[in-house]
Formats: structure tokens, C-alpha cells, sequence
């Protein structure tokens, strides 16, 4: 039997093909088979010939069993069959094959979905018959329906998740879901086909954006971060987005982009830190509020009892620590009743608040002036010795001297001061506090407006130093200064080579008092600017008066206070008294301490590059009692080094002193400075100094300071005559 039935061309009037041994069947046919399609001939409704696929599809074990049987049989009810039948024969009448998903029946009545392809034998004849195609589509069916169904739900949790999904091939939107449309403010199906670009504010943003969420995909990973898109009207949305590739392996397949707007949330965020930091400040405010009212007194914001003491246990320890005095100052006013009785206590009230201000002028920094209430204050002086607490008692004095205008009133009110020192007076705030309060009862029964110390010694002390710096105000007038000199031989020569002028004070009372204890008084009067001008004039005139007595030209070295080298015109006034004299300016020397040079180091520089200029000689006097090294002395035009009597006095006594000289003379002759011993008491010193070759010496051993007369007559019995 020939097979000519496929292509399934009608062949006029061909016998009927068998259908029935497909094995048998050559290519067509069996590809047919094996490519599970069924076929079949029918004829008058009835199935007339079929393959061994077709009689399986229909639940047959082989083609025989279904030869025969009526068509409609196959079909899971006759509507269909009838229907098919309708549909078919006018599209097949026509040459066309006709083409119809059905579900069909099998033999144990079981439905499958087959997709049939019908055609007329001879268009021209339907009563030949026609060929039918059979596809079992049923898995596909299925399949399709599953996928109908996750495309459903898909959709429904698209369009009612609140996150926005949209997915993105190439940057150009493929879908979204409705949250997304409305997140950007577009309608319903206007952003497919739309590119990103059109949820950002510029290109810059975009592609910014772009590499940003991009990068994490080609390396297979998934974006998450937040970003700021751009609803259609141009304002701004927080929004938090996870992004992945829909196939990590093709990133260019598209992406999936899921953005939640967290605008509200940020905003909330942004409120509730906000609110925190207020919460935060309002606590702040209270805690400081608590706390000005638990430290400060309300009336003046002075320091009150309780912070008093916790500043005055810190400055004790650190006292103790440093070996630093401490004075506590107790302050009250006197009769201040009358004005609070006489005037009200706005008045008083008033007064105590401007007197506040003025104690706090009078204080250092590091100080505290504390109200205790009442008329009652308490200042607490770190570092401070019976000197410098006198000092501030006066000052205290002063400023409260000047009236106080309160409404209509000129007021004047006086304090009454005790002074206790630490340790001397006590170890803790009470005690000092008991000593000050005693010593202030002293002050107002001896007078009132004064200040009074604790101690006896120290109030000796204090009355003494009042007493000496009202007769220092007068000693220049009166002729009781006078300036002694002290020989310094230079150690090479033997030769006598100048002087050191050391003032002496002769008072009729006092008897000579030492330099020691009035230079202080005579700096912290102020007191030291004339007197040290009138050292420098008297100096210059000896100088003078010797050469015109033939003296060979001495150099004199002058003492220069801190006080008087903090002065810009030292320079001018040493080289006006210099040639007023008509003195070369070399005739004189200046010597100052460590202190002087350290305590402004730029400006004391600047004043004796001005006298190194001029030609006066600078050295150092006392050195190594103060703090500078060596090192730093270079940076200083100091041509000479004055080495403290105290090294000199235990050069004898240890090898550990000698080794400091020693090192001073070396050290100073590498830096091009001359040496200078004071204080030498002892040929063993002298030995010493002169085998180390220290350069000049002064002291007792080979004089003391003597008077004018004296010094000239030593020189010329020391020198001999050419
Ligand atoms: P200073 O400048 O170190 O003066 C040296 C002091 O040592 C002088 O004491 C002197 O009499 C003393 N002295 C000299 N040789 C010996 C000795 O071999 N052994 C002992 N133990 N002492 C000796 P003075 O005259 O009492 O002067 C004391 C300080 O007063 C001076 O120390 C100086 O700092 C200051 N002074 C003296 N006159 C003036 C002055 O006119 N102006 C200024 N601002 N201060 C002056
Ligand atoms: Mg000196
Ligand atoms: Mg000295």
C-alpha cells in the first residue's frame, strides 16, 4: 500500500490509503508517529483508518478495536461534536485545513485536550472523507493553566502590594504594578515602555543612580539602599529599593525593582531625633539650671558654699601636691545693717551685687570669689603667699572704696579682711575658713576697712611690709639710697675688670635694710621703676666721676628688675643716661634673671637685641636657680652667665656639684658666653673655677660690696702701675 496520503493532498479519486500499519508506513507516516501525533481517516462520521498513536491517544490497544466506531464517541459531549462539525466543514470545503483545541474523551471516559487539524480529502467531495490530525495538548493545557493562575495571583499581588515593583530591561520599564504608578504619580499603564530617566531630576542623577545600582548585579548580587527619586511634579521621594537581576547569569535580561516610599518614615525619624535632641537640650537646660542654683548664689551668680568647697578641696590637693601656698580670704562689710535698714534691701541687695563685680575684677582667672550670704564672701587664692594675699587686700580696699550709685544713692561701704594661708593656717576649707573669720573680727576691732592675717608672724610681716613700702615712696628724696660695688676679677689676668652696683637702703628707723626684702616691695609698688632708673643715673655718674680720677675704664653691671625689663624704653632710657654722662655704652652691663628673659620670651628678645644693638653687654644673672636651659639661653644676645652662688657655695662639698659647674662652663663657652662665679668664699672655689676655666669671679674672698670711696681705693691698690 502506498502512502501517499501525507501531504495530505487530495488525490482524485486515489484508492484509500490504509492507515492501519503505521509500522509498516514509509517516512512520513512514522515521523508522524514518532512524533506522538495521531491520525485518522473518517468517512461518514465513522473512523475508517487510524494509526497506532491515534488508537492509544483514545485509550485503544491497536487501530482495530476503533475501525468503525462513530466520531462522535470521541468528543466529551455532542455540543462539541456538533459544533465541530458546523465549524469545520465550511473552512475545509474551501482547501483550508481547519484548526481546533478540543477537549476529547477516551474509551474509560477520561477528557484530554487535543488540538485537532482537519482536512477534506477532496474539497470538492466532502463524502470522501477527510484526514484529522491529533495533538495531545493536554500537559500544555495544564500547564497553562497553572500558569494563567501564578499569573493571576502574580498580578493580584502586584496591583495590591503597597511596594512598588517595576521591571526594567535596559533601563526601559516592561511592567509595574499600580502602587508603582502612584509612588511616581503616573496612570494606570503610562510608565510601560517609559525609560528610568523619568523618576530622576537630571541626567547626572540618573546615571549616578544607574552605577550605583547596577554595580552589585554584575556581580550577581542584589542592590539594597535608599534613594531619592522624583515624583511627575518634580518633588522628592525618600524611597528604600532592593533591585535585582531577573537572571543573575544575564543581567541584560532585565531587573526587578522593588521601592517602598519611606518618605514619612525619614520624616518621622527626622521629628523623633529632633524631639530627642530637644528633650536633650530641655534636659541640658534644667540640669544646669539645677545646677547654677545648687553652685551659685542667686543673688550676685557668685560661687556659692557648696561649690566653694568642692574648688577648694581640688586647689588644696593640688597645693599640697606642689609644695604652693594658698590664701583664703574672708570678707565682710562693715555696718552694712544700716544700709539694708536704712535704704531697704533693694538697696542692699543692689550694692552686694555690683561689689560682686567688683571683687571678681580684682581676682585672677584661677581664683573663685564665693558669696556665703548675707554680707559674707569668701575668696579662695590658689597660689598665693601672704604677699600676694596682702596685695589683693588692698586692691579689695580699693574697689570698694569707689562710691556705689544705687537709684538716687552715693553709697560708700567698707570691707573688714582676715587672711588665713594654707598650710600654716589649716589643712582643709573649715579650718582656713575659721582662721580667715577670726582674723577678719581682728580687722574690725582694730578699725574696720583693713585686712588682718591669722597668723601674728605674718601679720607682723604684712605690717612690716606696709610700713616699709610708705618709707620706700620717700627713701630717694631723702637721700637714703646708695649703691655699693662689688669687685669681679677676671680669673686669666687677676686683673679687677669691673663692678657689680648692689643698692643699699639706709632708713632711720629700719637701720640697712637688705635688697632682698625691699626690691620685692619696691616691684610689687611699682616703686622699682624709679628707683631702678635712679641706680642706673648714679651708676653712670660714679662711672663718670672715676675716670676723671684716672681709675682705668671699669665696666659696671646693673641690676635689672623683671618689673623695670617689661618697660619697651629700657634700651632708650640706658642710652640717654649713658651719654648724658658721656659714657661709651659698653661702660655698662645689664644683668637680669632667668625670669625676666622667660616670662614674655618674644618681647624681652626684642629688648635685648635693642641693648646687644646698642652695645651693652647682657648676662644672666643667678643661673640655674630658674627654669631655662642652656639650650634656650641661644636664642637670647647673652654674652655672659652668672653661676648662682649656691652651686659655687657646695662646690666643695660634692661631686655632684662641681659636675653641674663644670657642665655650666663648658656648656656656656660652646655657646661663646663668659662665665661669671658669684658668692666665692674659698680658695679651694677659686681653684676649682680657675682650673675649669671658668672666666670671671666675685665674692667675699676678694671683696664685698664696699662704698664708692672704697671700691676705687681697692682698684688702684690692685693695679699696678705701668
Ligand atoms: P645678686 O644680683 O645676685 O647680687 C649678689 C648678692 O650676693 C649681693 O647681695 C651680694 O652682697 C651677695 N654676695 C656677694 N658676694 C658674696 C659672697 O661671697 N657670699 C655671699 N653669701 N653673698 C655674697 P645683696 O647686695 O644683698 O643683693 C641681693 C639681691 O638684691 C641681688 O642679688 C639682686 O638680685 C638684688 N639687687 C641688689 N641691688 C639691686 C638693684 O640695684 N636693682 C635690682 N633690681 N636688684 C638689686
Ligand atoms: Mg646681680
Ligand atoms: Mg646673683
Amino acid at each position: 500500500m502506498s502512502a501517499t496520503i501525507l501531504p495530505l493532498r487530495p488525490t482524485a479519486r486515489a484508492p484509500l490509503p490504509s492507515l492501519a500499519a503505521a509500522e509498516e508506513a514509509p517516512g512520513p507516516l512514522r515521523m508522524l508517529e514518532q512524533a506522538g501525533l495521531g491520525i485518522a481517516l473518517i468517512q461518514q462520521r465513522r473512523i475508517t483508518s487510524c494509526n497506532q498513536y491515534f488508537a492509544e491517544l483514545y485509550g485503544f490497544d491497536e487501530p482495530a478495536q476503533v475501525l468503525g466506531s462513530f466520531t462522535r464517541d470521541l468528543y466529551a459531549n455532542a455540543d462539541d461534536f456538533n459544533a465541530l462539525g458546523a465549524m469545520s466543514y465550511p473552512v475545509m470545503a474551501e482547501g483550508r485545513p481547519f484548526k481546533i483545541e478540543l477537549p476529547q474523551r477516551r474509551r474509560n471516559g477520561q477528557t484530554f485536550w487535543a488540538r485537532l487539524t482537519g482536512t477534506l480529502l477532496d474539497p470538492a467531495d466532502a463524502a470522501r472523507g477527510s484526514v484529522w490530525i491529533i495533538d495531545d495538548i493536554d500537559a500544555r493545557k495544564s500547564a497553562e493553566a497553572t500558569l494563567a493562575s501564578v499569573r493571576e495571583q502574580h498580578h493580584l499581588i502586584l496591583d495590591n502590594v503597597l511596594v512598588g515593583v517595576c521591571f526594567l530591561r535596559e533601563r526601559t520599564v516592561t511592567q509595574c504594578n499600580r502602587a508603582f504608578e502612584q509612588l511616581l504619580g503616573w496612570e494606570p499603564g503610562e510608565l510601560s515602555g517609559r525609560s528610568s530617566r523619568e523618576w530622576y531630576g537630571s541626567d547626572a542623577e540618573w546615571q549616578a543612580a544607574g552605577q550605583r545600582c547596577y554595580a552589585p548585579f554584575r556581580q550577581g548580587g542584589a542592590f539594597e539602599g535608599e534613594m531619592v527619586l522624583r515624583h511627575r511634579d518634580g518633588h522628592a521621594i525618600e524611597c528604600e529599593i532592593r533591585a535585582k537581576a531577573l537572571d543573575a547569569a544575564q543581567p541584560e535580561l532585565g531587573s526587578i525593582w522593588i521601592t517602598l516610599d519611606i518618605t514619612a518614615r525619614k520624616a518621622a525619624e527626622r521629628a523623633l531625633r529632633e524631639t530627642q535632641a530637644d528633650l536633650e537640650r530641655q534636659v541640658q537646660e534644667r540640669t544646669e539650671a539645677l545646677n547654677r542654683l545648687a553652685h551659685y548664689d542667686v543673688l550676685t551668680g557668685l560661687p556659692n558654699r557648696a561649690l566653694l568647697e568642692e574648688r577648694a578641696q581640688q586647689a588644696l590637693a593640688a597645693a599640697r601636691r606642689q609644695g604652693q601656698p594658698l590664701a583664703v580670704v574672708f570678707l565682710d562689710l562693715d555696718h552694712f545693717k544700716t544700709v539694708n535698714d536704712g535704704l531697704g534691701h533693694r538697696v542692699g541687695d543692689a550694692v552686694l551685687r555690683e561689689l560682686a563685680e567688683r571683687l571678681r575684677g580684682v581676682v585672677r582667672a584661677q581664683d573663685t570669689v564665693s558669696r556665703l550670704g548675707g554680707d559674707e564672701f569668701v575668696l579662695l587664692l590658689p597660689q598665693t603667699d601672704a604677699a600676694g594675699a596682702a596685695e589683693l587686700a588692698s586692691k579689695v580696699l580699693a574697689a570698694a572704696q569707689v562710691p556705689f550709685h544705687v537709684e538716687a544713692h552715693e553709697l560708700t561701704v567698707t570691707p573688714s579682711i582676715g587672711i588665713a594661708l594654707a598650710p600654716r593656717d589649716g589643712a582643709d576649707l573649715d579650718a582656713l575658713q575659721r582662721a580667715a573669720d577670726t582674723a577678719m573680727y581682728r580687722a574690725k576691732a582694730e578699725g574696720r576697712n583693713t585686712w588682718r592675717f591669722y597668723t601674728a608672724e605674718l601679720q607682723a610681716q604684712s605690717d612690716r611690709t606696709l610700713l616699709l613700702s610708705n618709707a620706700l615712696r620717700r627713701a630717694i628724696e631723702r637721700n637714703q639710697l646708695s649703691l655699693a660695688y662689688q669687685p669681679q676679677m677676671d680669673l686669666a689676668s687677676g686683673r679687677i675688670v669691673g663692678a657689680e652696683a648692689l643698692l643699699r637702703w639706709q632708713h632711720a628707723d629700719f637701720g640697712n635694710v637688705s635688697p632682698a626684702e625691699f626690691i620685692p616691695i619696691a616691684e610689687s609698688t611699682g616703686l622699682i621703676l624709679p628707683i631702678g632708673e635712679w641706680v642706673l643715673r648714679e651708676t653712670a655718674r660714679q662711672l663718670a666721676a672715676w675716670d676723671r680720677e684716672g681709675l682705668p675704664p671699669l665696666t659696671v653691671a646693673v641690676n635689672v628688675s623683671s618689673v623695670q625689663f617689661r618697660q619697651a624704653d629700657l634700651p632708650a632710657l640706658v642710652r640717654r643716661v649713658l651719654d648724658g654722662a658721656g659714657l661709651g655704652m659698653d661702660r655698662l652691663e645689664v644683668e637680669l634673671t632667668e625670669g625676666a628673659a622667660m616670662q614674655d620670651p618674644q618681647a624681652a628678645i626684642a629688648i635685648m637685641n635693642t641693648l646687644y644693638e646698642n652695645g651693652t653687654e647682657l648676662a644672666i644673672d643667678d643661673f640655674g636657680t630658674g627654669y631655662s636651659s642652656l639650650a634656650s639661653l641661644k636664642n637670647f644676645p647673652v654674652g655672659k652667665l652668672k653661676i648662682d652662688r649656691s652651686f659655687v657655695r657646695d662646690i666643695g662639698r660634692g661631686v655632684c656639684d662641681r659636675a653641674i659647674v663644670e657642665a655650666i662652663i663648658r656648656m656656656a663657652a660652646s655657646l661663646g658666653m663668659r662665665t661669671v662665679a658669684e658668692g666665692v668664699e674659698t680658695e679651694e672655689q677659686l681653684a676649682f673655677l680657675r682650673e675649669r676655666g671658668c672666666n670671671a669671679m666675685q665674692g667675699y674672698l676678694l671683696a664685698r660690696p664696699l662704698p664708692a670711696a672704697d671700691f676705687a681705693r681697692f682698684v688702684r691698690e690692685r693695679t699696678v702701675p705701668p
